[in-house]
């Protein structure tokens, strides 16, 4: 059956990334099969522009109603002005809580041929391959109450909660597990059991839910041990499953052990494994418009939205290798040139992934 992608290209590099993407999607139609249809909408800035809100109910619609979406980014400085309510990084958001994406996946990948864009030494970060799952959807940044106040001391005061239900555990932790399993079938959870209640329960569900993966190795982790484990022997994690801020610092802390922000993908789940799919990284409008970005995060977002959405591994692996040919061949964005590379454009980089995986067809 034909499965449907909503392509949202959004704001600044976010158009210019997610042609490239499409160039390796219609590749892998022609050349490799692939039974996919493509619908483009708006949304973020680009959509307040044309719409006058930057998550019109058409793109809701179009979301709704496909199995999964490919989104660029969103924002720029054009709209830093206008109210909250109307800033383009609602869209995300209303897409996040209309979907109800709750499980977000981000992997932290170093490929041998950018070894030295890592700040850490190369021993320690050579062939990282870990996975950060985020809840994405509840936690502190939602829970109630919130706000401020002045307290009895007629002082400013500001509080949030810091709240999980069990089902929103048990959630999160089955997609941590089922990930596991994909992989090298380690999983360790991060709380601060030791001091907060509410992850002294997340620990517990987590314990629960792991009776049901016997074949998945469980550790737990204090969320400090876990930022120093992180920079002082990353390959030691495999899978790490969080909650919502311990995952936000992180998932970037991670991110930057592989040195460019323009290589990493990342996915946000629902509980029947549909999911939006983007580069980790924002809209770049310092670099917008001028060819130069990276795209080979959102070709890797694609290829998570094969593996996790379509269930479809081996079309997923034709991308990673093609990029990996075309990294091999020494093709580079700025970002992550370095002497003795060849500096390519956003689209000539494109175009050398779409020619390594149509060469691997033959
Ligand atoms: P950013 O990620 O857009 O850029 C940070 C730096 O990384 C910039 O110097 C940029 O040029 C560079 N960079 C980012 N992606 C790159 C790529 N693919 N290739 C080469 N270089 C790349 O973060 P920012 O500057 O803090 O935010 C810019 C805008 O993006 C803001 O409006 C912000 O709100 C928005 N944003 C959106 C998302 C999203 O859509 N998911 C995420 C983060 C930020």
């Amino acid at each position: 059956m034909t499965k449907k992608i909503a392509i949202l290209p959004g704001d600044g590099i976010g158009p210019e990334i997610v042609n490239e993407t499409i160039k390796v999607l219609d590749a892998l139609r022609s050349g490799f099969g692939l039974n996919v249809e493509t619908e483009q909408g708006l949304i973020g800035g680009a959509a307040y522009d044309a719409t006058g809100t930057p998550f019109p109910e058409a793109t809701l619609k179009l979301a709704q109603d496909a199995d999964a979406i490919l989104l660029g980014a969103v924002g720029g400085p054009k709209w830093e002005p206008l109210d909250y309510a109307l800033r383009p990084e609602r869209g995300l958001l209303g897409l996040r809580a209309g979907l109800e994406l709750f499980a977000n996946l981000r992997p932290a990948l170093l490929y041998p041929q950018l070894l030295d864009a890592s700040t850490l030494k190369a021993d320690v970060v050579s062939n990282l391959d870990l996975m950060i799952i985020r809840e994405l959807t509840g936690g502190i940044y939602f829970g109630k109450p919130r706000g401020r106040r002045i307290n009895d001391s007629n002082e400013r005061e500001g509080y949030n909660t810091l709240v999980y239900s069990e089902s929103e555990i048990s959630r999160i932790a089955h997609i941590g597990f089922q990930i596991a399993r994909k992989r090298q079938k380690r999983l360790c959870s991060i709380d601060k059991a030791n001091v907060l209640e509410c992850t002294e329960l997340w620990r517990e569900v987590v314990i629960e839910v792991g009776k049901e993966y016997p074949d998945v190795a469980l550790s737990h982790m204090y969320v400090d041990n876990a930022a120093m484990q992180l920079v002082r022997n990353p390959k030691q994690f495999d899978v790490m499953l969080t909650d919502n801020l311990f995952g936000d610092i992180l998932s970037d802390c991670a991110a930057m052990l592989t040195g460019s922000i323009g290589m990493l993908p990342s996915a946000s789940l629902d509980k029947n494994g549909k999911g939006m799919y983007e580069p980790i990284h924002g809209s770049a409008p310092d670099i917008a418009g001028r060819n130069v970005a990276n795209p080979i995060a959102t070709v890797l977002s694609l290829a998570m939205l094969l593996r996790y959405s379509f269930d479809d591994d081996a079309t997923a692996t034709h991308i990673e290798q093609a990029i990996q040919a075309a990294l091999d061949a020494g093709c580079r964005t700025a970002d992550i040139y370095s002497e003795g590379t060849r500096k390519v454009s956003t689209t000539e980089m494109g175009d050398a992934i779409v020619s390594a995986l149509l060469a691997r067809k033959s």
